[in-house]
């Protein structure tokens, strides 16, 4: 890890339980930043978030995992280890491994170290939490934010099931009309930060029902563990649910929004989403019954539809999960034959006799 000239060593491997936590602890002892944050903090490891170049979040003002790797070392078929990049800043010498094995989903190598790039810690983060009746209304907001050009850390939003999911752990009593949430974080020096949380609750306070934009560390850090634990939450309402990670150019993420709970009703199952507002991002969830296998059977077809309505709306089947085992071969819809055979021969190159995590991806 580098910042400014400073260089933190953590000599280790890439994967083990707490890996994630230690860069964090480590980052913010030395009163430094590693921005990405994708959910699930508990379980996930630095190597699968570079292998899936997650996201989270803080993506929306400081980009996803991939921004943040200054180099990699790699293990690559059939047992060589290589290392492109390191703790340089600018490296455009030869093709791109490093960002072609970002984001590869374990399919071109496995990463064993990786050079981290970190930020001074930002002096002031403060979240602004506002609840609307409905989408319209939020979304209206979402683009008043970004149109207004607030350079906000992020931008979330929940939609009205995920509310009723979620809102009950909510730090504050949620409005009983909600039907929206957006929340936002302003961040920089205390008097940037001040100044921006003003402007956003300006921006976001138009046509709210009510705004919640809490100064204090402790209910601060309870908002995000809120947030944190949304995706539990909505699986908690039946007890299993089939998410996807969709993304849509912005200006269609109401009707993104709104056509996921269409096409629940479509399949017979509850459906709702939350996500990155501010990437397009949605998490589109279809709630299933564990005890149901035919539950799980219509969620699958739901999602396809789902990726149907991603590439109708000019967006992704993905925008940070990849594409695993289940959406293998699904960017079929938004990419040309010929970028397909590229990427097939890519692996081809890399994994001649198709050793690493066969049949995913392509
Ligand atoms: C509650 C919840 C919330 C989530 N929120 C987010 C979110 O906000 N943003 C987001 O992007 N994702 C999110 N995710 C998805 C998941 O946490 C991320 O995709 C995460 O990056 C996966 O990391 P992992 O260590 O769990 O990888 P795994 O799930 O173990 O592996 C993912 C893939 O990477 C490969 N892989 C793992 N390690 C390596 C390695 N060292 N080298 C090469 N390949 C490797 C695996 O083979 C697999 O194909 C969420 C998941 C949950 C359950």
């Amino acid at each position: 890890m580098n910042v400014e000239g400073r260089r933190i060593e953590i000599r280790g491997v890439v994967q083990g339980v707490g890996f994630r936590h230690w860069v964090y602890r480590l980052a913010r002892e030395n009163g430094l930043y590693y921005p990405p944050d994708p959910g699930a903090a508990e379980q996930s490891q630095i190597g699968g978030n570079i292998a899936t170049n997650a996201g989270g979040p803080h993506a929306f003002k400081y980009g996803v995992t991939g921004a943040w790797v200054t180099g990699l070392e790699a293990v690559v078929p059939p047992g060589e280890v290589i290392a492109v990049g390191g703790p340089i800043r600018k490296d455009v010498a030869g093709y791109d491994l490093k960002s072609l094995l970002i984001g590869s989903e374990g399919t071109l190598g496995i990463v064993t170290a990786a050079w981290l790039r970190l930020l001074p810690a930002p002096e002031a983060s403060y979240p602004v939490a506002a609840f609307y009746e409905g989408t319209t209304a939020g979304c209206r907001a979402i683009e008043r934010v970004v149109g207004s050009g607030l350079v906000v850390a992020a931008l979330e939003y929940l939609d009205a099931g995920t509310l009723t999911a979620a809102g009950g752990a909510f730090p504050v009593p949620v409005h009983a009309g909600a039907g929206f949430l957006v929340l936002a974080e302003a961040d920089g020096s205390q008097s940037e930060a001040e100044v921006l949380r003003g402007d956003v609750v300006a921006a976001l306070g138009d046509e709210a029902l009510d705004v919640f934009a809490p100064r204090e560390p402790e209910v601060v850090r309870a908002l995000w563990r809120w947030r944190d634990g949304v995706s539990i939450a909505v699986t908690a309402q039946r007890g299993g649910k089939v998410s996807e990670d969709i993304v849509v150019p912005l200006d269609r993420l109401a009707e993104a929004i709104e056509r996921t709970v269409e096409i629940g009703q479509r399949h017979e199952l509850p459906a709702c989403s939350w996500g990155h507002a501010g990437d397009g991002n949605l998490h589109s969830t279809f709630l299933v019954s564990p005890t149901r296998p035919e539950e799980l059977e219509r969620a699958s077809q739901a999602s396809e539809e789902l990726f149907v309505l991603a590439a109708e709306l000019g967006g992704s089947i993905s925008g940070e999960h990849g594409t695993g085992w289940v959406k293998r071969g699904q960017f079929r819809r938004q990419l040309s034959p010929k970028a397909i055979d590229l990427m097939a021969a890519i692996k081809g190159q890399f994994d001649p006799k198709g050793l690493l995590n066969p049949g995913k991806k392509l």
